[in-house]
């Protein structure tokens, strides 16, 4: 399997995003822990680990822990918002140490609007200086971005904006927000609706696919992603059968998740991908289950493409999955194992491996730093960013593509509008 592992180095950091899903403890991990760590991914036959955090690059460890992992034989990457990257030096320490890949985290292409999600002046220019820097190593660039309510609605402006200021970057990952852990909890305010993201993501998913580039999309359930339902992060985590371990600085400590589906609505009973969807991340209660549509289209195209994928993943041991015939029956648009429905609305189906607090290894403690999950005093309009501020909108030139249509949908407002009328 292809499966990767997560150490979150430090949990401090030099942002205060107000949706930041771990913030700040007084934990770290010191060398020795991750060489306890990374031995136990490579016992496991894991392909590759993540440094995290809070942000990775302020352990100083950082280079020791790369190269150790690296010499060990693990792919090593490194999600970080990039504010240190901005220094050419430091970028290089880290490249010759070995890092490979690295996803940099940006939520907009707006200033105003990215100061305001980060919490932090001037975030997007160190951002852009990183990504130049990163430009000129051998190490490859993902971007990292979280779906908000408030760049929901220009979630394809941001791609023209990539494609344009740096088309070297060639793979982005979004990911929904999760608003039942960290500093999201008490700024419930950043949650979108799924409504809110379909159409601009549909434009940047379509405007990625014609560029010839790839991404990810995680926490945002098929029906808003028909078209593209071969690169959600759950469907190919179904398919594949993968898993992550995520060692937590904090009291969740190391957890182990093998299951990828979330919440199912009544409706997701006679939907066709069922089986391959993650369904709706509600772990917050902040989705709506009246969001969610059934799907009527056949789910084995999805697992091809997901299989062909895999056939130029170099990552990936192929013999499990030479062909279609391979892949679990559970996957192959059978109703797989459907929950039962609770409490009218949505079933629990209990897949999210529920953290025990047990740890592979001891955490080291700074203290000088404390937990701080403290909401946010201050909101879109306090930090002086409206949504009609829009001096920081560029326009690049590149014709979005039309909206696609969705597959087999029958969205729930219309059928509800219909039954009124009869
Ligand atoms: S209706 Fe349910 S199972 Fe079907 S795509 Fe939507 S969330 Fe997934």
């Amino acid at each position: 399997m292809a499966n990767i592992g997560y150490i979150q180095m430090v949990r401090h950091c030099n942002q205060n995003c107000g949706f930041c899903s771990n913030p700040e403890t007084p934990f770290f991990h010191n060398l020795e822990q991750i060489h306890q760590i990374v031995d136990d991914f490579v016992s496991r036959d894991y392909f590759g680990v993540i440094m995290t955090g809070g942000e990775p690059t302020l352990s100083p460890i950082l280079p020791e822990a790369i190269a150790h992992a690296r010499a060990n034989g693990l792919h090593v990457r490194m999600i970080t918002n990039g504010q240190k990257l901005a220094d050419w030096d430091y970028c290089k320490s880290l490249a010759d140490a070995g890092l490979q890949h690295v996803h940099v985290s940006i939520h907009s292409h707006k200033h105003k609007l990215e100061d305001f999600l980060t919490g932090t002046p001037g975030s997007l220019d160190w951002a852009e200086k990183a990504l130049t820097n990163l430009g000129k190593t051998n190490i490859t660039v993902n971007i990292n971005t979280v779906i908000n309510r408030y760049n929901c609605d220009h979630l394809h402006e941001n791609i023209e904006w990539f494609i344009q200021n740096f088309p070297f970057i060639r793979h982005f990952v979004w990911n929904n927000l999760d608003p039942s852990i960290g500093r999201a909890t008490s700024n419930q305010y950043f949650t979108a609706r799924l409504q809110d993201i379909e159409v601009s993501l549909s434009k940047a998913m379509r405007m990625l696919a014609e560029t010839g580039r790839s991404f990810r999309v995680e926490r945002v359930p098929l029906c808003y992603m028909t078209e593209f339902a071969h690169c959600s992060t759950e469907t190919r985590k179904i398919v594949k059968s993968e898993e992550r371990i995520v060692h937590f600085l904090d009291n969740k400590g190391t957890v182990r998740q093998t299951e990828w589906g979330h919440l199912y609505a009544d409706v997701c009973n006679v939907c066709s991908l069922r089986s391959i969807c993650g369904g709706l991340f509600d772990r917050g209660n902040a989705y709506d289950p009246n969001e969610l549509s059934p799907i009527f289209s056949d789910p084995k195209p999805i697992i091809q493409r997901i299989v062909q994928d895999l056939q130029s993943d170099p990552a990936w041991r192929m013999a499990k999955f030479k062909n279609l015939a391979a892949i679990p029956a559970a996957h192959q648009g059978k109703s797989g194992a459907q929950q039962s429905v609770t409490g009218g609305e949505v079933s629990r189906p209990g897949k999210v491996q529920a953290p025990t607090g047990e740890r592979l290894t001891e955490m080291a403690m700074d203290p000088k730093r404390k937990t701080d999950h403290t909401a946010r005093d201050w909101t879109p309009e306090t930090a002086g960013w409206h949504p009609s501020d829009d001096e920081d909108d560029v326009d690049t030139g590149l014709v979005v593509p039309p909206e696609p249509v969705a597959i087999g949908r029958v969205p729930a407002s219309r059928l509800e509008v219909r039954s009124g009328q009869e």
